[in-house]
Order: structure tokens, then sequence, then C-alpha cells
């Protein structure tokens, strides 16, 4: 998706990697296995002072646990990076069966986005400095706070590219600031 927007893309599983790219997308999954997997390839700590420096970061599902703040019905020994101040539910709407896709309003956006959602995460709880882009049934499923925008649902599996780009926009408009 994001080369389709014109952004160059590497895979990013070492410190090395991770040093070399200006933003990062943290991917669906299982936001288990990828706490384990962060820790063990050494890359919790510097994910962390990039994130701590302001480095965009598109949280997706996954993503977004290993993002927020707080994590409820998570495993004891996962961890998360609490950029967003958020409360989220590990499989909040149920399990794979309760896999579900639904059109939601986007904020900024003309047209609705079709949203897929894979034994996604509830969010239950935003702080004050998070800004809610878009809601399901009262339940936010796209919010950014500065530099971390996260989506309990996955933007990269239909055509719709507007997600992406929106994150495109953070990343150019954090480059700008910097430059
Ligand atoms: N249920 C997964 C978890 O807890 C997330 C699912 C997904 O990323 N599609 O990490």
């Amino acid at each position: 998706m994001l080369e389709q927007l014109g952004a160059v893309t590497r895979q990013v599983r070492t410190p090395a990697d991770l040093a070399a790219v200006d933003a990062l997308v943290m991917p669906g999954g299982e936001s288990t296995t990828m706490s384990r997997l962060l820790d063990t390839a050494g890359l919790f700590d510097p994910l962390a002072v990039r994130l701590a420096a302001g480095m965009p970061v598109l949280g997706t599902c996954a993503g977004m646990i290993l993002l927020a703040d707080q994590v409820l019905d998570g495993r004891p020994d996962q961890r998360s990076f609490g950029v967003i101040d958020l409360s989220v539910r590990r499989n909040g709407y149920g399990r794979q069966v309760d896999s579900f896709e639904a059109d939601v309003v986007v904020a900024g956006l003309d047209d609705p986005f079709h949203v897929v959602f894979i034994r996604a995460p509830k969010v239950e709880r935003t702080g004050g400095a998070v800004e809610v882009l878009a809601s399901h049934g009262g339940v936010p499923v796209l919010a950014r706070q500065g530099h971390v925008l996260v989506a309990s649902f996955h933007p990269e599996l239909t055509s719709d590219r507007r997600v992406h780009a929106m994150f495109l926009d953070m990343v150019h408009t954090s480059a700008a600031t910097a430059a």
C-alpha cells in the first residue's frame, strides 16, 4: 500500500533495520508473539527510544495493542510501548469466527471506509490527548495521538489507500518539521 503511494519500504527485523527507517508500521498478527519477538530481536528498547523521539508509527490491530497505554486480557508478560493513551482489550470483539467487516465514517475523508476486523482489539478508553478519527458502534476504531496512528482494523486488506495516505501525510509533516 505504501509503495503504491510512492514510499520506499523495507522490513524491520533488527535494530539496524530500524535505524534505517523514518517511520514504522506495526502490523497485525499476534501481539503476545510480537512482544516476545521484539524482546528477543533486541528491538523493544531501541524502538521505545525512537517512539519517544517522535518517529511516526502506524499500528494496526496487534500493532495497536503494542502501542497502547493499557492492554486488557493480555498475557501477563506481554509488553506495550504506551505511546497512545488508550485502553484496549485483546480479542474484545470475540474469537476468530466473530471477525467482521463494516463501513465507517472517517474524519477528513469524504466517503466511508470499508474496514475488516480480524480478532480485533476493542478500545475501551481513550485519554484526552487522543483524537478519535472513526468509530464503529460507538467504539473508536481509528485514533491518533500526535505521531501515533492506530487502527483496530486492517486497512491493508482492501484496495482503499486512504488510511495509509493519512499516515504518509503524518510522515511528511514530521520530516518537514524536523528539517
Ligand atoms: N488478536 C490478536 C492479538 O491479540 C490481534 C489480531 C490481529 O492483529 N488481526 O494480538
